[in-house]
């Protein structure tokens, strides 16, 4: 589940081979190779828009107040090396849009569809407390869109897919890792950001753990 690590010297290395790709992607030639869709920030057009667009110079990473946007690393999906994401680990997304004011190729735009919608949450029904035994309201509480979480009849959290933006405060205040007990089976968060165009939020309300690994395209293990 987890990222796979290199080292400096090969994501320098893997940099210069994405510079050859990104000439390939401009002529249209590759789309993502895994088919895989990840967090991306605001103002990315679209998945093959990203890719064929980034220049993977860090602007975007650099310019971030809270260190949310980082360079996708080195794994088997090689044309998304280098290119942003987002990681929810040190704060969530204001909409500052200072990451789309300093991209220089257009890969992030402020006529971007995701400019101020980012992904959606989504519940992980075998992580979340109050899903499994009850007492949590923590990102209920914490959520600034009014509506985005609703409680049920048994204090459990709904995302509202159409009022979410996805801006990952839920899932950066969590406490599920510090409640439950260490399970390798589910993932740490009870919460986790899901981009729009992922299989997972096309899934109707709480997915499981193993559910969100399979249909997220979203390595939660990095958060
Ligand atoms: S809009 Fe602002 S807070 Fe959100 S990812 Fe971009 S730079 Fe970071
Ligand atoms: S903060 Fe986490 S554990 Fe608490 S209700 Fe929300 S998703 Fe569940
Ligand atoms: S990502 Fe979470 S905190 Fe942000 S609007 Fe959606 S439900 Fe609320």
């Amino acid at each position: 589940m987890s990222g796979e690590g290199i080292t400096r010297r090969q994501f320098c290395a893997a940099g210069g081979t994405a510079a050859v790709l990104v000439g390939l992607a401009g002529a249209g030639a590759f789309q993502n190779a895994q088919g895989t869709v990840y967090l991306r920030p605001p103002g990315a057009v679209s998945e093959t828009h990203l890719l064929a667009h980034c220049d993977r110079c860090q602007r975007c990473v650099q310019a971030c107040p809270y260190d949310l946007v980082q360079p996708r690393p080195l794994t088997v999906d090689f044309p998304a090396t280098g290119t942003p994401e987002l990681l929810f680990k040190n704060g969530y997304c204001d909409f500052c849009m200072k990451c789309v004011e300093v991209c220089p190729t257009g890969a992030l735009s402020f006529e971007a569809p995701t400019a101020d919608n980012i992904g959606v949450a989504k519940v992980i029904s075998d992580s979340c407390v109050a899903w499994d035994w009850g007492g949590c309201t923590v990102c209920a509480d914490e959520c600034p869109v009014e509506g985005a979480i609703t409680l049920d009849e048994r204090g459990r959290p709904h995302v509202s897919e159409d009022l979410c933006d996805g801006c990952g405060l839920c899932e950066l205040v969590c406490p599920a890792p510090s409640l439950r007990a260490y399970d390798p089976a589910t993932l740490p968060k009870g919460i986790y950001v899901a981009s729009r165009v992922s299989e997972a939020a096309a899934v109707p309300g709480a997915l499981t753990s193993a559910q969100f690994e399979s249909t997220a395209g979203k390595e939660a293990g990095r958060e």
